[in-house]
């Protein structure tokens, strides 16, 4: 990625990508109109939203993991590819929530979702050899789609190998609801992802692009700093710890010549924060080095990074520290 220049240091943006020249500046015989416009990938927890975000970006924006719920706030990603461009917007899997913090988490899919222009409904396909299903989880959240144009999107096709093992699967959900269209894919090994996005492209609305051509988010630094300390959390620490971690960017000054970030990581039990120390501080210092190369990979210069871990019990249920935490107010379920 570029450098970010401190004035901008506000959104993240990929020089990988070959900066195109604004709409306004595209040769008057470009045939295909120009259309942009949010794209919500929507569905349960670990159908491979995340996964797929980052496959369509070509950069890991996202965090992914085995574990249900890891996306906690709507990422937001941009691409460009030509004439069209989608804002790509990664929810947090809608699920049966148990704490405040899950309610938010759905409030911000749902929201995501009505916001949208198109709906991407994400669902795994059965793994071979798994017989008829209902599909109970997927079918709840089907229910819940908002009234926009919608593609329902198979996810994990590789590890079927019987493609006709679909076919049920396929009935089953376009019983229940009017789909645009259907595509298998797989996110992890990049297949039908192209499909996917003309599909897409052809229900996105005529307008000129949103964000420049190269932009990659315009989520701040911060949101993307904190992410990546919580992922290098959930990679090395296991069990129950991940669950009740959340971080937050205390401080990021960039009036020297190196920026420096302090970050505080919350955990829900005393006992937790040992666990992510460490002995002798061991841990802490593991994941803050993979954290900060993260970082400095994303900003392209060198970084300090300081991380407190701080036990912070109930913080998932208790709405003062949640809007502290940075999750807005849930009042869906
Ligand atoms: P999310 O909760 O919907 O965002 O799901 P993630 O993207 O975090 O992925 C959940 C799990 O599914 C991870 O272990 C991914 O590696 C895995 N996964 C995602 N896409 C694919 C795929 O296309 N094929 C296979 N086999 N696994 C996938
Ligand atoms: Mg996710």
């Amino acid at each position: 990625m570029k450098p970010f220049p401190s004035a901008e240091m506000r959104a993240a943006t990929a020089g990988k990508r070959s900066k195109v020249a604004p709409p306004e500046m595209k040769p008057p015989h470009s045939a295909e109109t120009t259309r942009a416009g949010r794209v919500a990938l929507v569905g349960r927890p670990n159908v491979g939203k995340s996964t797929l975000l980052n496959s369509l970006l070509g950069e890991a924006i996202a965090i992914i993991s085995p574990h249900p719920q890891t996306t906690r706030e709507t990422v937001r990603g941009v691409l460009t590819k030509g004439p069209t461009q989608y804002v790509l917007l990664d929810t947090p899997g809608l699920h049966a929530p148990r704490t405040q913090l899950g309610k938010r988490m759905n409030a911000a899919a749902r929201q995501a979702a009505r916001d949208a222009d198109v709906v991407v409904f994400l669902v795994e396909a059965p793994r071979d050899g798994q017989g008829a299903q209902s599909y109970e989880a997927d079918r709840t959240v089907m229910a819940e789609l908002p009234q926009r144009p919608t593609v329902l999107a198979i996810n994990k096709v590789d590890r079927l190998k019987d493609k006709a093992n679909l076919l049920p699967m396929m009935a089953a959900f376009s019983e229940g609801h009017e789909f645009a269209a259907t595509i298998p894919l797989s996110a992890k090994r990049l297949d039908g992802v192209s499909q996917l996005l003309d599909e897409v492209r052809a229900l996105l609305p005529e307008q000129p692009l949103l964000f420049e051509a190269d932009t990659l988010s315009d989520q701040p630094v911060r949101f993307f700093v904190a992410e990546f300390v919580r992922e290098q959390v959930l990679r090395h620490v296991k069990q129950e710890v991940p669950h009740g971690v959340a971080v937050i960017v205390e401080r990021f000054d960039e009036s020297g010549d190196k920026p420096r970030i302090e970050v505080a990581i919350h955990v829900a039990r005393e006992a937790h924060k040992k666990i992510v120390i460490g002995a002798g501080g061991q841990m802490l210092k593991s994941i803050g080095s993979a954290a900060r190369a993260r970082v400095e990979e994303m900003l392209e210069r060198k970084v300090h990074l300081q991380i407190w871990v701080r036990a912070t019990p109930g913080w998932m249920d208790d709405p003062a520290r949640l809007r502290d935490l940075g999750f807005g107010e849930g009042q869906d379920s």
